[in-house]
């Protein structure tokens, strides 16, 4: 259940009520929210004057459900708003990982060229293997705060653990959490400190119920700038990398209250079907689009078969505007 309590309520009598009611408690900038365990069904009676309101919910999917909030919310990628009363699907696009100044600039002036407003690079990259390419690092960082201020772009960069997360709030303008760390406890708390958006990867074993309570780490500890980003889940299929669940994204879009961002560069893993992909991830409505590209794919450090080449990104775009349309979406 979820508790709003009155604008008069002070700190001291918030906290006597989520003490009560073993609840979650955050202050949203007008008042004292209060998330009980759901299987509570009503606030306990001595509490009821002050109490504004109270959601009953079905299971522990609370602040980021439907029946809290019965429309998509409305968050910030930089200076663009997705969701709310937006038809925006924003294109968040560059390489896999920030390599080196001339590679990440590269990137950049391309993708300036094409009006894309995001820019995306790791730095901190959870890696299968301890041999290959870790990320640059804080250096990484600083080179994508250059390209912020010489651009004017939004940054999307990830966090591996805890303590990277001061570094990536400070350059950054949102955090992608990985789907290998959608389960780390200090990452997602660290990231509820914060007002940064927060991009959520689906864990690629993860189910809908488990990705959505991951988001309510986030919303609960107080920061309500959360997207969920599909990239795709390990089934028996091994010609592709993963398989991107459409199906995933429809009950996601039904039941949650968070923007949705499509991945499907991680799901197929290969270059020769992105844009066909893309088209259908557009098709179903979505808040945002991720896409891996390099200048020169074949030496990538990390990811190399799945990014794109910049004409293979030129002419996905072409590809997915009419189909933004059709669904009455812009792409920005
Ligand atoms: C990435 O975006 O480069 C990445 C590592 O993604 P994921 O966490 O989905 O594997
Ligand atoms: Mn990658």
């Amino acid at each position: 259940m979820i508790l709003h309590l009155k604008t008069t309520a002070t700190e001291a009598q918030a906290k006597q009520v989520a003490a009560a009611t073993s609840s979650v408690l955050f202050h949203d900038s007008t008042r004292h929210v209060l998330v009980t365990p759901s299987k509570l069904k009503s606030a306990p009676t001595q509490f009821e004057s002050l109490i504004d309101s109270a959601f009953v919910m079905d299971n522990d999917l609370q602040l980021g459900s439907r029946n809290y909030i019965d429309h998509t919310r409305s968050v910030k990628v930089g200076s663009v708003e997705i969701g709310g009363n937006t038809n925006n699907t924003i294109l968040i696009a560059g390489p896999c990982s920030v390599e080196s100044e001339e590679q990440i600039r590269e990137s950049a002036t391309f993708m300036k060229s094409l009006g894309v407003t995001a820019l995306r690079g790791g730095c901190y990259k959870p890696r299968t293997s301890p041999y290959s390419f870790q990320g640059l690092g804080l250096e990484g960082l600083k080179l994508l705060s250059k390209m912020r201020d010489e651009f004017g772009f939004s940054i999307v960069s990830e966090v591996r653990d805890a303590t990277h997360v001061d570094d990536v709030i400070e350059h950054a303008d949102v955090i992608q959490i990985g789907a290998k760390s959608m389960y780390d406890h200090g990452i997602l708390r660290a990231c509820a400190k914060t007002n940064k958006t927060v991009l959520i990867k689906r864990g690629f074993g993860t189910t809908l119920q488990e990705f959505a309570q991951a988001a309510e780490f986030v919303l609960s500890g107080g920061n309500q700038n959360v997207v969920l980003c599909e990239r795709g889940i390990r089934t028996f299929e091994t010609k592709t990398r993963f398989t991107l669940d459409l199906c995933g994204v429809a009950w996601l879009k039904e039941y949650t209250n968070l923007p949705i961002i499509l991945d499907p560069s991680h799901a197929l893993g290969y270059r020769y079907g992105i844009s066909d992909l893309s088209k259908a991830c557009v098709a179903m409505g979505i808040d945002g689009l991720l896409v891996e590209v390099h200048p020169n794919p074949e030496v990538a450090k990390s990811d190399a078969a799945q990014q794109l080449h910049h004409d293979e990104f030129t002419q996905l775009i072409q590809a997915i505007k009419p189909v933004a349309a059709a669904v009455g979406r812009t792409i920005v």
